[in-house]
């Protein structure tokens, strides 16, 4: 069994018209995916209003998972969807899409946007989006879980995956959760404290618990996020809002989004001409992020 390790967050800049600052939590220099996750920012609590514009991905699931507050999603395959705590909003890039994501009624924003990366095979596939309101329980003395994406214990989210995952929300007093020794997993404290083997995780890092468990017991009471899937076998290219595996599909996709290619990115409705643009690509070759093995 894998001891626990801590991965702290970053503060980041959001950029955008108000400047919102997030907390990334994933990717890590020594955790680059987590199973397939790829990318974890933390939105709040407390966020008075969140405004991004247009903008596109390849080679990646978004995953938007509201805590607090409302979410209006529209995208170039025609949603335009309000997303609300509890609910699932799964947008597959594949080899490319554009959305734009607007907080909206009155209470203040607390969210997850988390990327899940797409095998090489499923890497170019069709986008796709799917809104899911209602998602299954898994519960246990003592473990009230709401799976969103992949497995738990047996129940599964109606997601649609393209590698073996976990993700869900669990309000805990106190009890085990099963898991997949295959599995690496990963917990996020949202709410309250949560104890896992002696060590006190609070809100803010990642508490990674490796691979090779067969079972969690967690002390609260506390909400948390539970990450995990099979270790990723790729090495990713990650720049800007692309996953890929090569400097040169993730430069040609830029210039697709500069070139306002709509063939490849379509078009998000609603939004006039406003979008964000690229950022410059840095002088040398992007490089794959190996991950410590
Ligand atoms: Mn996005």
């Amino acid at each position: 069994m894998a001891e626990l390790s801590i991965f702290e967050p970053r503060e980041v800049p959001l950029g955008g018209v108000r400047g919102v600052r997030v907390d990334r939590v994933l990717p890590q220099r020594d955790l680059p995916t987590l199973g397939a996750w790829c990318f974890l920012d933390q939105f709040g609590p407390d966020i008075a209003e969140m405004v991004v514009l247009p903008h596109p991905h390849i080679g990646l699931q978004t995953v938007t998972w509201p805590l607090a507050g409302e979410i209006r999603h529209r995208d170039s395959v025609g949603s335009d969807v309000v997303l609300r705590p509890g609910q699932l909003n799964l947008m597959t890039a594949g080899r490319g899409v554009a959305h734009s994501e607007v907080s909206i009624g009155a209470s203040s924003l607390h969210a997850l946007q988390l990327w899940v990366a797409l095998p090489g095979e499923a890497a170019g596939i069709d986008a796709g989006f799917e809104h899911h309101a209602s998602l299954p329980h898994y519960r246990d003395d003592g473990i009230d879980a709401l799976v969103f994406m992949g497995a738990l214990g047996g129940v599964e989210s109606p997601a649609t995956t393209y590698t073996p995952l976990a993700g869900a929300q669990i309000d805990v007093t106190e009890g085990t959760i099963p898991l997949r020794p295959d599995f690496e997993y990963g917990l996020l404290a949202i709410d309250g404290a949560v104890r896992v083997d002696g060590e006190e995780l609070k809100p803010g890092p990642l508490l990674y618990l490796g691979t090779g468990r067969d079972e969690v017991t967690l002390a609260g009471p506390a909400r948390v996020v539970l990450l995990g899937g099979e270790p990723f076998p790729d090495d990713l290219v990650m720049w800007w809002n692309f996953v890929g595996r090569g400097h040169d599909e993730i430069a040609a996709a830029r210039a697709d989004w500069e070139a306002t290619d709509t063939v490849r990115f379509g078009t998000v409705a609603g939004h006039g001409t406003d979008r964000i643009p690229a950022p410059e690509l840095p002088n040398l070759r992007l490089k794959p992020r190996r991950r410590q093995r």
